[in-house]
């Protein structure tokens, strides 16, 4: 990455990029949240567009000056409208997380009910954790999974009818296998909630059609644009027309100021490389990578949750297969350059702080252009370090092997 401008003004704002990017460079990257994006899309990012104000939408602003600001956020608009067959796309919100508040303060009043996943079975910090904003001003209730890893769709609907909740809440980032979107919605219709899905971790997965497309199915959809998808970090909520207006009054000017025009610029260029045929292999690559790491992982002994994996990651219960808290094993992979990150499994008895699993996704590495044998590798490597995390030798040399197979599959920016 050029950064000889900021080297000649800012020694040590320098010195942290280049030494983040060699960290980067040499480390294996298997957060499942995670990725690496084009040059191209860090150029936009990097672009003027930064330096304007854009309050409102395209035709609709406060201030002059938009003729270029209009269209770029119109192309980032069409692209995702076409990556996704939406009626209706938002890309100003600033991540997924204001982008599920939005969704809630434009659907909901104080107090309402919503159905969304257990945390522990998948469900995301942002679908009514008690720590958050949105738990303090909604209402959650909750569903689970079952013992063979689907969602428990008769109770669903138990709960649904019971409590009668205003919103029905999909979507998920540690769960592993495929939703049943029609039988979800079904439900919603049937107890008169409108149906939202958080896609933030597999949109990638949908927009290169390795994973069947909610978007028909759902009123409501939110996104991140920087896992698997491989855009910038930001947001985006897709909806039917009807909740068009709601949705986009409650993002400007009900949560959000300006727009982040630069970062709209680059979700147009990650929108346009998720056009392309490429980008299909790259989310089929995903799947076929993650199946290994899952085969690989179940053959060195360790216990895979939700029963296999559907999507980019798998779900461990390291404490159950190898005697090692999630924390541990975290701890242990990160001294031989392995990134992952601890994880509760379904009903933790452990607390959040040191669970029994660990999450372990592909997208970045099949960014760098790992496939089937790397994976495989991998998944030695992750075994013997957590089998030999007592010997320090032994660790030393898996380091430095993980660091020399990093150094054969460039960055792509
Ligand atoms: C990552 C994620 C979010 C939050 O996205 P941020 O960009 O970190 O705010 C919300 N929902 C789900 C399901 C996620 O996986």
């Amino acid at each position: 990455m050029n950064i000889s401008n900021i080297r000649k003004t800012d020694a040590k704002v320098a010195n942290l990029v280049l030494k983040e990017e060699k960290r980067q460079r040499e480390g294996m990257e298997l957060i499942a949240s995670e990725n690496y994006v084009s040059k191209a899309v860090l150029e936009a990012l990097g672009s003027v567009f930064t330096n304007k104000y854009s309050e409102g939408y395209p035709g609709k602003r406060y201030y002059g000056g938009q003729r270029f600001t209009d269209a770029v956020e119109t192309l980032a608009i069409q692209r995702a409208q076409r990556l996704f067959g939406a009626e209706h796309v938002n890309v100003q919100p600033l991540s997924g997380a204001p982008a599920n508040m939005i969704v809630y303060s434009a659907l909901l009043k104080p107090g309402d009910k919503v159905l969304g996943m257990d945390l522990s079975h998948g469900g995301h910090l942002t679908h009514g954790h008690p720590v958050t904003l949105s738990a303090k001003i909604y209402t959650f209730i909750r569903y689970k999974t079952k013992a063979d890893g689907l969602i428990d769709y008769q109770e669903l609907e138990e709960t649904a009818q019971k409590e009668k909740p205003k919103l029905m809440l999909a979507g998920f980032s540690a769960y592993t296998r495929q939703i049943d979107c029609k039988r979800f919605c079904d439900i919603a219709k049937r107890v008169g909630a409108i149906s939202m899905f958080d896609m933030a971790h597999i949109a990638g997965l949908i927009a290169g059609k390795a994973l069947p497309n909610p978007v028909p199915y759902f009123d409501v959809l939110t996104t991140t644009t920087h896992k698997t998808l491989r855009g910038p970090r930001g947001g985006m909520i897709l909806c039917k027309k009807e909740f068009a207006q709601q949705i986009d009054k409650a993002c400007f000017p009900g949560f959000q100021g300006g727009p982040h025009m630069n970062n709209i610029a680059a979700k147009a260029v990650a929108f346009q490389e998720a056009l392309r045929p490429s980008f299909r292999a790259y989310a089929k690559q995903i799947l076929k990578n993650a199946k290994v790491l899952e085969l690989e992982l179940k053959k060195h002994g360790f216990k895979i949750m939700f029963g296999r994996t559907d999507n980019h990651m798998v779900l461990v219960d390291v404490f159950g297969s190898k005697g090692v808290t999630g924390k541990e094993a975290e701890t242990i992979l990160d001294e031989i350059g392995i990134t992952i990150n601890k994880n509760m499994i379904p009903d933790d008895p452990r607390g959040p702080m040191d669970p029994s699993g660990v999450r372990i996704g592909v997208p970045a590495i099949t960014t760098r252009g790992m496939k089937e044998k790397e994976i495989k590798q991998i998944a030695e490597w992750i075994n013997a370090a957590i089998e030999n995390r007592a010997n320090k030798k032994i660790i030393a040399r898996l380091h430095g092997e993980v660091i020399m197979l990093c150094k054969k599959f460039p960055l792509p920016c």
